[in-house]
Parts: structure tokens; sequence; C-alpha cells
């Protein structure tokens, strides 16, 4: 089975599954597969959203570095994110947990608690799940429901041609952190790790922007959002493929902060590649023409003292490709993180 997986990226098999789906065929369905989450008819004047995600040990979690009650707070905010790349409000919850005989009893309670303690933060009710016994390692699939104005709501697919694009926040402190976990920052050589606290942390217990996805759509300025999950390279080209636009990404107006240039030169990595490629920084990623920037600005602002930063621009053409001074355009869609493939 995983041989079979392995000879497709994870956007092949999804548009293969997506092949086979066809067409919708409930009335109350809005959007199917191709968004961050599904959206169905719920009242007169909102949405449901529905989103699954799973983390499977190895592969999303390394327990000698992630410690169960920050895998419990990461495994629900991820999810959240989902929502809020919609600019919706997460108010239900299922957990599906598959694990292994030798899972210790407070390993486990420790986990449930930074789940709940996370729930808690947004509002969220655990409604339901399952539990089942895993041969060899621990699996983690959430469901989170959530409810959007259907004026309001934010979709991937309505980019348009001459929209800026813009971040919520600084890129690569999440793959940064990654990788200073993996060199074994955090065993053993706590006074090493100290200095990189935030990009490690960025990692290990990223933070949804609930709040601003929702004053971003609220705003009605905005035309498309996505959550960057798997680098920016690759949901941005996400983006421009479900609105049928490409974009330029200006490599000197990343957000790349100066502790994260730092950590690129002390880790050997290019900082470039880390905002490009990196996954996990759960910012989001939103276009709207360049007159609302202004709107948008002061709403990051309000919200927590955020910034947000213009990285670019909507083409009409296909393609995500990063422009930097004195070299040629450079087709980077699609280069971040790919769950089948490993890269
Ligand atoms: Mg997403």
């Amino acid at each position: 089975m995983d041989e079979q997986i392995r000879r497709f990226s994870e956007r092949e098999l999804i548009s293969r599954i997506r092949d086979l789906v066809g067409q919708k065929t409930s009335v109350d369905l809005i959007k199917g597969i191709g968004d961050d989450c599904a959206v169905f008819r719920h009242n007169e004047r909102e949405l449901w959203l529905i989103t699954t995600d799973t983390l499977t040990e190895s592969v999303h979690f390394e327990p000698a570095w992630h410690k169960p009650f920050l895998l419990g707070r990461k495994t629900a905010s991820v999810n959240i994110s989902d929502v809020a790349a919609m600019g919706g409000s997460p108010q239900f919850a299922l957990l599906t947990m598959a694990v292994p005989d030798q899972c210790a009893a407070d390993w486990l309670e420790d986990f449930l608690a930074g789940f709940t303690a996370v729930l808690q933060e947004y509002k969220v009710m655990l409604i339901g799940g399952d539990t089942v016994r895993s041969g060899r390692d621990t699996v983690f699939s959430v469901t989170i429901i959530g409810s959007v104005d259907k004026e309001r709501i934010l979709y991937r697919s309505c980019a348009r041609p001459d929209d800026l694009i813009w971040v919520s926040g600084p890129l690569g402190e999440a793959a940064a952190g990654l990788e200073f976990c993996r060199r074994g920052f955090l065993t053993g050589q706590a006074e090493r790790a100290a200095k990189w606290q935030r990009l490690i942390k960025a990692h290990l217990d990223p933070v949804p922007r609930v709040r601003l996805g929702r004053l971003i759509a609220d705003s009605g300025r905005a035309h498309a959002m996505i959550d960057l999950s798997d680098g920016l390279a690759t949901d941005l080209a996400h983006l421009c493929r479900e609105s049928m636009v490409g974009a330029e990404v200006y490599a000197d107006k990343l957000p790349l902060s100066k502790l994260l240039v730092e950590a690129a030169a002390t880790l050997r990595m290019s900082a470039l590649d880390l905002a490009l490629k990196g996954g996990e920084d759960y910012q989001l990623l939103f276009t709207a023409p360049a007159t609302a920037a202004e709107v948008l600005g002061r709403l990051a602002a309000d919200c927590h003292n955020g910034t947000i930063y213009p990285i670019g621009r909507i083409t009409a053409g296909g393609g995500v490709f990063l422009c930097r001074e004195g070299a040629p355009r450079q087709d980077i869609s699609y280069q971040g993180y790919d769950h089948f493939t490993g890269r």
C-alpha cells in the first residue's frame, strides 16, 4: 500500500479522489474537496465548515521531542487553523486516537490535557470520536466543525489578477524550529536551545489565527484566503490553481525575522528556502486589492498588535514565481512539503 501511495504526490492523490467523487449531488453542499474545509448550508445567515486532519507518529511528530501536552495542543491547533483559513469560528470537535499497547496512561492523559486546553481557549466543544488499538505507531485524527457568515466566507478560489498577496506573520520559523529539534537541541542541550526558543515553540505549539481570520473575512475586503501548513510555495500554488491565476512572490518582501536569519546561518540552511518551502507556519495568506491595504493593516494592528506583510501579487498567468533582483523569475510552484514523497 505504502509503495502504491508513494507513486503519487499528495496533490495527485487528491486530484484522483476528486475525479472519482465527481459532481456534487446535494443541494446543501456548497463546497466539497478543494478548500481548507468542506462547506455546507447551515441556516439563513451561516454556513457550516467541516475539516479533518491526522497526525502520525514519526511523520508529523517525534515523541522524543514532542511532549504529550504540547502535542495535544498542536493536534487541536492545526485543525482549528483550517477553519480560521475560511474566516470561520470553530465550534465542535471529534477526536479519534489509534494507540499502541505500550502507550503509557499518563502520556495519554497529558496529551488530552493539552488538546482540551486549546479547545477551551477557542470555545470548542468535544462531541465525540473513537479510540482504537494500533499495531505500533500512535495516530490522532481530528474533525473540527465551525461556522461562518455566508456573505463573509473566504475561499481559496476567488483570488483575482492584480490582488496583492499578504501573510499574517513571519515565515520559516516553525521549519527552523523543527530542524533544531531534529539536530538534538532539545535533548540534553537546554542551554543551546534557549536562544532558539521562539522558533522551537513555533514548531511545537503553533497558534491558529482564528481572530485575525475572522476580522479579515468580516472586513469584506479580501478575495481569497488559505492557511500556510505545507509551505508558502505549495499553499500559494493551491490557492492559484483553485483561483485559476498565478502569482509573483518578491523575495525582498518576505518577512524573515532576524532570529530566523541567524538560525539559518547556524543550521547552514537558506532562510529564504525555510520561508518558501518550510511547512507548519500556520500563518494566514490572503489576497485583496491594493486599495484594501490600509483597512487590513489596521485590523491586524488591532488584533494582538499584529502586522500583515505584502509579499507579492496575483497574476493572470498560472504558476507561482519567485522574483529576485538581478535574477530570472524562478518557478517555485508546489516546492513545499509533500506528505507522500516526504520532501
Ligand atoms: Mg489548510
